[in-house]
């Protein structure tokens, strides 16, 4: 068994943008702040609702354009702030590492 297998006590989050299910290491937090701005998170420590998204272009994407972020966050995302988060997104590598196995 491989050992990323055995890991405990790692937090599951789902992806909102492709639904699996990933250890927070292999996601990141989009946080929707007390005073209703949406940031993502990379601390991850950030107060407010948050929501995961994979450190992966093609989920940011499906996040954005099909508005599963703004669901998850029950806010809506004004087009400055997706433009935002996409620019993010595209920073990202196209395919996330090949060791998340899951
Ligand atoms: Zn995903």
């Amino acid at each position: 068994m491989p050992s990323a297998m055995k890991v405990r006590r790692v937090p599951q989050r789902t992806c909102v943008g492709c639904r699996t299910t990933g250890g927070k290491r292999d996601l990141i937090r989009v946080v929707r702040t007390p005073e209703g701005h949406v940031e993502v998170d990379t601390s991850s420590k950030a107060n407010g609702r948050g929501a995961y998204v994979c450190a992966r272009q093609s989920c940011w994407e499906e996040a954005l354009t099909k508005d599963r972020l703004a669901r998850a966050l029950r806010i809506s995302i004004s087009a400055d702030v997706r433009d935002r988060l996409r620019s993010f997104g595209e920073q990202l590598e196209p395919v996330a590492a090949e060791n998340v196995n899951v």
